[in-house]
């Protein structure tokens, strides 16, 4: 009854703004088939998935295990990354592992004394209570993946990047970090008026400042960048959530390049730095792949190739878009198609970001040319 109301509220408030006719039609999730993408070393496919999430076992978080696996479900993805503040609860719960269709892997988010970090694979809880050098000695002691959260949020910024070499990498895009730009009013008057899926849609934006950084560290090492919902279920009225895991989680995705779908592949893949972002609040995303193609054979994103002349890179699109690749964070080249491919032009780091209709779409781990 409830959700009917908000749906006919909703409604209503479409059509009095008329502002919102403006607004591109959006389609609504579809299940994925996976399917083998030209590039891909034979095994491998794309999976979608959720990241940083939290949950009743967060303190501001009201989301039930259930909620997240059924919003997981609804968003047709493949996995979801929980990481609950400094603790593994559901892991020690054994609710790790496959819920219907979707993985649910648990991962931390420990506070650390220099900003939020997302911890990817550890077993064991680690303590928050010493210096941030030693939290990620352990991090890196047991082989985990490590992300920096949020770290251009000005509430909770990351303030030590001179640690940058203990860390795997960083969230490029945290999607609470755009939404906070706005403001609370905006924020309210926007709840008001737009769908949830519209207001996700709004939230999409380039993420100047991360890129920015991100480029900065990739000149100088591999870091690898992933894409954050940092969903909490956290406000509700008369029992409905309001920023509902189902609207962030259709919002943005990090997609894994695997061979294995399980913890240890899709963890693997994070390490590695095969996986890219997608926004398929935008367009669903089927398939994307970024890839070198040496004397020795084929490189995928997140790889280092060594330079030679002749090295090809190339990139595959699920449909027509406009291609920009960065080199050493510039612009390097900008072509429309649904695929490129082009002579690397010496060392460098090279990246790429697509564009549909002028929105951000897809952010790609880059291929290292050494
Ligand atoms: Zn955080
Ligand atoms: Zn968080």
């Amino acid at each position: 009854m409830l959700r009917k109301i908000q749906q006919v509220t909703l409604a209503s408030c479409l059509l009095l703004f008329s502002g919102c006719a403006a607004m591109p039609f959006l389609n609504g999730p579809q299940r994925r088939a996976l399917e083998a993408i030209p590039g891909l070393p034979p095994g491998y496919l794309d999976y979608s998935g959720i990241v940083h999430v939290h949950t009743l076992y967060s303190h501001h978080s009201t989301g039930g295990f259930d909620e997240v696996v059924n919003a997981a479900e609804r968003a047709h993805v493949d996995f979801v990354i929980i990481t609950d503040h400094d603790n593994l609860r559901w892991l020690k719960e054994k609710k790790e592992g496959f819920h219907g269709h979707v993985l649910v892997l648990v991962g931390t988010e420990l506070s650390t004394p220099s900003g939020h970090l997302s911890v990817l694979g550890v077993e064991n809880e680690i303590s928050i209570k010493q210096d941030t050098r030693k939290i990620l000695k352990e991090v890196q002691k047991s082989g985990a993946a490590s992300f920096i959260c949020h770290a251009q949020l000005k509430l909770n910024p990351w303030t030590d990047w001179s640690l940058r070499p203990m860390v795997t990498g960083m969230e490029v895009f945290n999607l609470p970090a755009e939404i906070y730009e706005d403001g609370y009013v905006k924020i309210g008057t926007k709840s008001f008026v737009y769908s949830p899926r519209h207001l996700m849609y709004s939230y999409v934006k380039r993420p100047d400042a991360a890129l920015k950084q991100w480029d900065e560290i990739l000149v100088e090492r591999k870091f690898v960048g992933i894409g954050a919902v940092d969903a909490h279920q956290r406000f509700r009225f008369l029992g409905m959530a309001l920023d509902s895991y189902d609207a962030m989680f259709e919002a943005v995705q990090t997609h894994a390049l695997a061979n294995d779908f399980s913890r240890k592949g899709i963890f693997e893949a994070f390490k590695k730095g095969h996986v890219y972002i997608g926004f398929d609040v935008v367009k669903p995303i089927r398939s994307f792949f970024f890839e070198a193609l040496s004397a020795k054979g084929r490189v995928m994103m997140g790889e280092s190739v060594k330079f030679h002349k002749g090295l090809k890179l190339r990139v595959f699109l699920p449909e027509s878009a406009r291609i920009r690749v960065l080199k050493d964070g510039k612009e390097w080249k900008s072509v429309s198609g649904d695929q490129w491919e082009g002579e690397a032009d010496g060392f460098g780091v090279y990246r790429v970001e697509v564009y549909l209709n002028d929105k951000i779409w897809i952010i790609s781990n880059p291929i290292y040319v050494r």
